[in-house]
Parts: C-alpha cells; sequence; structure tokens
C-alpha cells in the first residue's frame, strides 16, 4: 500500500482548530445554532482575529480561508476585511463548517463565520472539502475514506479482488440472481456463448495467448470481460486476415497498454480466458459483429466478472499505472480531530473537484457496465468493486471515497431488472409499468447523452439492455428505441434544444425513434398517469413496424426507410412566424405561438413548448411569414388530459412528405416524418372555477376549453 502524498499543510496555528464533534454540538445548542435533522456541524474554537494573524504566520490554510470565493458574500473574506479596514466589529466571529449531510461519508461543504453579537453570518465559503483519515489514526472508525492509493497494480490490490470476487460469488443473493442471467459459463455449448475467446496461458513466467472458438470446448469456460473506450481505430483487432494466426497466438507484444492490463488482472484474478470486442469479433465481417453484439447481454452477463478500465480514455494507455496529481496536488490541510472517546487523531482536508472517468463518456460501455453483474472499476483515484449489493456495503474501493462522484451519464443499476417472480407477481401492470418506463427512459437519457465514434451505432450499443429489459418483464415488441406497450409515452421524447445537431445523413432509424437522430435524449415531463387513463391517449396507434437488418439481432437496427408507425389522430396545420424580437435561447426550442397556433390559453401559458429534433429545420425547412403556399408542418396530439391540476397537450411536430416510399401505394394514407415534439402544460387555477359548479363540471369544461383538437377529425396517417 502506498499512499498518493498530498504533501497536506498543518502548522501551529493549525493545531487549534480542532474538529470536535461532541463539543461542537453542545457549543451550538448554547449559541442556537443547533440544526435538526442530525447533521453535524462543526465549531472552531477560532475567531476572525485568530485567522488574520495565523495568515500573516504563513499558515496556508488560513491564508486559503481568506482567499476562497464566498458563495452568498460573493467576494473573498480578504477583500470584505480589506474593504471594511481590518475586522474591528467583527472581532468575535467564529469559524464554522457544515459536514455532508451523507452521514457515512465525512466531507466538509461549508465553512463560514458566525458574529455571536449581532447573530449573523458574516462570511461563508463553499470549500467541499474531501476529508480523509489514514488507516491507523484513531480518527479512522469515524472516517471512512482513505488516502488515494497510488498503485491500483499492488499485490495488496489484487488480493483486495480476490476477496471482492470471492465474498460476492458467496454470499450475495442479488449477485447471483443477476448473474445467472447471463448463463454461459459451465453451459454445454449454448448459442448464446460468444463465439471465441481469448485464452491465456503462462509459460516460463510470460504470458502467451491465443484464440479459441468456444464451440470447440466441452463446455463454456469461465471467463473475464473488459469494458474501455478504444479512443479511435485499434493497432491490434481481430479480421478476416488476421483471425488464423491469431488461433495460433496474439502477439502479446503488439497488445496495447489498456489490454495487456485487463490480461494481468484475469491471471490475477485465478482466470484463464478473457473476452476483449476488438480481438474476439471479426471487426470487418458484419456479419460477425451482428450476431455476436447480440450476444451482449451473455457476454457481459456472463462473464464472472467486467475489468472497467475507466481511467483511460484510450486503449493505449495502461489502467494499472500509478495514480499522481503530477505538479497539480490540491491544496490540502491536516487538522486535528477529536474521537467520541476523547482520543487525539488528525484528518486531511483536500480540495478537489470531481472527476468524470473517461469511460463514462462512451456509448458502448454504458451498456457493457449495465450487463455485467460484477464489475472492478479502475476509477481514476480508486479502484472500486460494482455488483447489486455493492450499494450498502463500506468496503468497496482501495480506500478513497466510497461513493462515485455523481453524474448524470453515470448508472449502475437498473431496478426493475432486479425485479424477481414474486416481485413482479406482487406488483399489477399498472405499477409495473411505471417502473418499467422510467427506467427505460432514464436509461435511454444516460446513453444518448454519451458519445458513439459512430453515429450509426446508436440504435446497436444499447440493443444489450433492451434485450435485458425483453427477457425481465412480458413488454411485447420493441422497435428502435421504443417499446409497444408505452408507445406513446416513448414517443415523446426530444433533444435538449441546445444540443441538438443536423439530422445524420446515414439512416439511424425511422424519424419518430430517438435512434434516428444524434444528441442528448430527454423525455417530456408529463404525470406517468395521464398515460394509463385511457381517456387521456389521442392517438390510435394502428401498427408499428420495421425490417430488422438481420433476424440474430432482434434488438439492433432497422432496414433503411422500411418502418412506419400507422396511427389514426388529430393534426393541426401551423406554420413558424418569426418574430426578430422574440428569438428563442437555442435554435432546437421555440414557443407555440412562433408556430402559429392561435389558441387564447397559449398566452401566458407557463409552458408552451417545442422542441426541434435536427438544426436544419431551422436553416431550410422554416418558412417565413405568410408567403408560404401552405402549410406542410403539423401538430399531432398524442395525449391531453388532466392531472394532478396539470392539464396536458403533447404531442408531435411532424412534416408531410411526397410519398411514402418505394413501393407504397401513393393513394395510402398520407406520409409524414416527425421533425419534434411540442409540450403544452398549464397548471389549473381555483379562481376560474365559476361559482356552484361541481368540481366534475369544471373539469369537463377546462378540458374543452384548453383542448383546441376537439373540434378536428381524425385521420389515419403514417409516419416514417
Ligand atoms: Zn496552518
Ligand atoms: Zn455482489
Amino acid at each position: 500500500m502506498a499512499p498518493i502524498d498530498m504533501k497536506a499543510h498543518s502548522c501551529q496555528h493549525c493545531q487549534r482548530l480542532v474538529i470536535d464533534l461532541a463539543d461542537s454540538r453542545r457549543r451550538l445548542r448554547d449559541l442556537g445554532l443547533e440544526r435538526r435533522g442530525g447533521q453535524d456541524r462543526v465549531l472552531f474554537d477560532v475567531t476572525i482575529g485568530d485567522i488574520c494573524v495565523a495568515d500573516a504566520d504563513g499558515c496556508s490554510f488560513c491564508t486559503w480561508l481568506l482567499d476562497a470565493e464566498g458563495e452568498v458574500h460573493g467576494r473573498p473574506l480578504r477583500s470584505t476585511l480589506e474593504a471594511r479596514g481590518g475586522h474591528t466589529g467583527m472581532e468575535g466571529s467564529l469559524l464554522m463548517a457544515d459536514r455532508s449531510p451523507l452521514g457515512r461519508i465525512f466531507r466538509l461543504t461549508y465553512f463560514w463565520l458566525w458574529d455571536p453579537a449581532s447573530k449573523t453570518v458574516v462570511a461563508d465559503i463553499k470549500c467541499d472539502f474531501e476529508v480523509y483519515a489514514d488507516p491507523d489514526d484513531p480518527a479512522s472508525p469515524s472516517v471512512l475514506t482513505r488516502p488515494i492509493e497510488s498503485s491500483p497494480a499492488s499485490a495488496a490490490g489484487f488480493a483486495r479482488l480476490r476477496s471482492w470476487l470471492q465474498e460476492c460469488r458467496a454470499n450475495h443473493d442479488e449477485c447471483r440472481k443477476i448473474a445467472s442471467l447471463g448463463l454461459v459459463s459451465g453451459a454445454a455449448q449454448p448459442t448464446n456463448a460468444p463465439a471465441r475467446l481469448i485464452r491465456i496461458d503462462s509459460v516460463r513466467g510470460d504470458h502467451v495467448m491465443r484464440l479459441v472458438t468456444t464451440d470447440s470446448l466441452e463446455i463454456v469456460p469461465e471467463f473475464v470481460a473488459l469494458s474501455y473506450c478504444w479512443g479511435g481505430d485499434q493497432r491490434l483487432k481481430c479480421s478476416t486476415s488476421t483471425l488464423a494466426s491469431f488461433m495460433t497466438e496474439i502477439p502479446l507484444a503488439q497488445l496495447p497498454p489498456t489490454l495487456r492490463d485487463a490480461v494481468l488482472v484475469c491471471g490475477e484474478a485465478g482466470f484463464d480466458y478473457l473476452w476483449v470486442d476488438a480481438l474476439c469479433i471479426i471487426q470487418d465481417d458484419v456479419t460477425d459483429q451482428t450476431i455476436e453484439i447480440a450476444k451482449m447481454p451473455y457476454v457481459y452477463g456472463g462473464a464472472v466478472f467486467t475489468i472497467a478500465a475507466s481511467r483511460c480514455s484510450s486503449v493505449e494507455q495502461p489502467f494499472l499505472a500509478t495514480r499522481s496529481f503530477g505538479l497539480a496536488t490540491p491544496p490540502a490541510f491536516t487538522l486535528p480531530y477529536r474521537c467520541e472517546d476523547g482520543a487525539m487523531g488528525g484528518v486531511t482536508l483536500v480540495k478537489m473537484g470531481p472527476a468524470p472517468e473517461p469511460i463514462d463518456s462512451r456509448g458502448w460501455t454504458f451498456q457493457e457496465r449495465l450487463l455485467s453483474p460484477r464489475t472492478i472499476e479502475y476509477g481514476t483515484w480508486q479502484t472500486r468493486w460494482i455488483c447489486q449489493e455493492s450499494n450498502w456495503r463500506m468496503d468497496i474501493t482501495d480506500g478513497w471515497k466510497r461513493d462515485a462522484d455523481s453524474s448524470p451519464l453515470r448508472q449502475d443499476t437498473i431496478q426493475c431488472l432486479t425485479f424477481d417472480d414474486d416481485d413482479l407477481r406482487r406488483m399489477g401492470p399498472l405499477e409495473l409499468g411505471r417502473h418499467f418506463r422510467s427506467d427505460w427512459q432514464y436509461a435511454v437519457q444516460c446513453f444518448t447523452g454519451r458519445n458513439l465514434t459512430m453515429p450509426r451505432d446508436r440504435p446497436l450499443a444499447i440493443s444489450g439492455i433492451a434485450a435485458r429489459f425483453a427477457s425481465k418483464v412480458d413488454v411485447g415488441d420493441y422497435v428502435a428505441g421504443l417499446w409497444k406497450p408505452y408507445m406513446h409515452s416513448n414517443l415523446l421524447w426530444h433533444i435538449a434544444p441546445d444540443r441538438i445537431v443536423a439530422r445524420p445523413t446515414a439512416y439511424q432509424g425511422p424519424s419518430w425513434s430517438w435512434t434516428a437522430v444524434n444528441g442528448p435524449v430527454t423525455y417530456l415531463q408529463i404525470d406517468w398517469e395521464i398515460f394509463t387513463t385511457p381517456a387521456n391517449i389521442a392517438l390510435d396507434i394502428i401498427s408499428c413496424h420495421g425490417e430488422l437488418v438481420d433476424p440474430h439481432a432482434p434488438f439492433g437496427a432497422l432496414r433503411p426507410n422500411s418502418a412506419r408507425l400507422k396511427a389514426r389522430g388529430r393534426l393541426v396545420p401551423v406554420r413558424e412566424v418569426r418574430h426578430a424580437s422574440a428569438e428563442p435561447d437555442s435554435p432546437g426550442a421555440r414557443k407555440l405561438w412562433q408556430l402559429g397556433v392561435d389558441f387564447p390559453m397559449l398566452a401566458g401559458a407557463r409552458h408552451d413548448d417545442v422542441f426541434y429534433d435536427t438544426t436544419e429545420l431551422d436553416q431550410d425547412d422554416a418558412p417565413a411569414g405568410d408567403q408560404m403556399a401552405g402549410p406542410a408542418t403539423f401538430l399531432l396530439q398524442v395525449v391531453h388530459g388532466l392531472c394532478r391540476d396539470t392539464w396536458y397537450c403533447c404531442g408531435l411536430v411532424l412534416r408531410r412528405v411526397q410519398s411514402n416510399g418505394p413501393g407504397d401505394d401513393p393513394a395510402e394514407s398520407p406520409a409524414f416524418k416527425r421533425v419534434g415534439a411540442f409540450f403544452f402544460r398549464e397548471t389549473r387555477m381555483e379562481e376560474t372555477r365559476i361559482e356552484g359548479e361541481s368540481e366534475t363540471d369544471w373539469e369537463r369544461r377546462v378540458d374543452l376549453q384548453l383542448d383546441w383538437f376537439r373540434d378536428v377529425a381524425p385521420t389515419e396517417i403514417e409516419i416514417m
């Protein structure tokens, strides 16, 4: 074990800044500053005067306190003092700190100065200090974070991996349940086994590797999978030209650093077989790619564990490399800590920002993490064990920060995939539907916020998650990222308005699917109950289908222009009105009135937004003013209704297209493509109720008043 040297400052002045929670509680109670909710504050026995003296004497912690940016008061404390000509009038102000509301991890979030005379806060500093204790320090039982381990490849690190794995396999019921979904290892010739594995032998201390086909083995052996960022094209990969030689030997000398480290971890964990996509899938054979990608749920799900090379943005980086700050060591200060039993220890405060892991920005690695029952993550600042039960266990890192830095792109579990038969029986279809819809939409949001080198991989790189959803609950058919039983809510996606990009030139999916466009997907904020009340559903979906590129990949891509959504619904023609004075903040967002929707209730409505899916509509398609020959843009209502005092009217923005495509009968239903979604939401207000009107009558009246689609006759259309 070799912790990184944080070069933490400490001096005689710092020795007076004792973190003493028990004493703080008592003294804060006396000052009337006790806070409810069980959070701990730290009250230091130090005034602003002491801080100024220590600063002048070279205490870098007090210097940091004076120079840090305030949050509420804005400018640093030092400039406040300079403006006042010193600390006269606030001499008695005491230094305090707020600790993180999360009890198990000790963090200091704010420092502030409290003036007991005026009973006011005279300064505040948002600090977000991570707090750690050395393992043998008396403070260590109450401060769970340890110093950053510099060497992920230490003998102790590998021993920890073996013990995490052993404990998980032996004692974690949830993990065994999830692992059984993989159904590969130990089985004789299952069709879902990966076609090839890398066999690793040790010959006189050196690794010797070759590809083996799983159908040449009696049973599928236990294997380890790797999840990593390619970071561009791979110099070593399996192809039709290298396959034969890889079956004899994979040249170790040419192995890029990430893969070399994976071989080492695999061996240290005691396994002889490794699965790496670049080496186990024939990269220039489309059929092999399609078939093997469709097996991802079984590859990552069936691996004993997955190695996540999270800290590396490219295969050319070694994830077992020594961790260090280089020259940019963050500010760190060691302060005394008095334990509950009175023993004196010490803790170190470190000012570190969040460290998003490179792997969390990549599209393919999203499902690799979620499909894996067990993951050993080699992160920027810690090695972490992730399994179904790691959420409520403490000893899951090599020391540094038990919890991962939160990120909207990171998701370690999907709740509805852990439901067992008892859970499913207990939940009715409505509750299951609610879980299913929200879990799927959340997964889509995380996934689409990430980057794909090949945007056309969008439907593929989440296909493993889709397969897992389909295996878990009876959800009927899946089409291009949408689920038929939840079609109405699944259709109401949109792209974050400031992140829309041009429509891809290569086909990625039908226009009504988020797979068709790029940019991060989000969903209109509509109460789930709107969708579960049949009267609210305005769009009658007649059929929805597409031809798969390959039947081996039922959750994979669709053939170009093969998908159709046939529906019966109400269409309102609109045209965009350009108002120079009212340009929206971003090209992807408009207001309904900017589409010329002439409806009195829209004036002053809280939400009347139109979200475009791509940028080109703005440049090429948007007709100006009245010069348009006829309206080509329409709003299609999908849902409308009242729920919890909020009235919703939401749907799609469609454009007419010339023909239904080759082979289609032009006399059939008119064809459209989706270009966006609209969202109208208004809160029902008490004052609109007429005296003597019953609640039901009132609801009906408001509903009629707000529904500008009411007088439109439904028509049958096709969306391509
Ligand atoms: Zn000091
Ligand atoms: Zn486990």
